[in-house]
């Protein structure tokens, strides 16, 4: 699955793609600020694939 995922310290929209449909302890590092932060807490939507 392909989601959007927002950064909750800088605000940047990104891609994160994943098999795993389980996001509870997914974590991602910003490309842009290099925070990581939990994935499924700054969800945005499911992107079709
Ligand atoms: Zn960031």
């Amino acid at each position: 699955m392909m989601y959007l995922v927002v950064c909750p310290q800088c605000r940047n929209h990104m891609k994160y793609d994943t098999k795993d449909t389980l996001l509870a302890k997914k974590v991602k590092r910003c490309v842009y600020c290099g925070r990581s932060f939990s994935v499924r807490q700054n969800l945005l939507k499911t992107l079709p694939k």
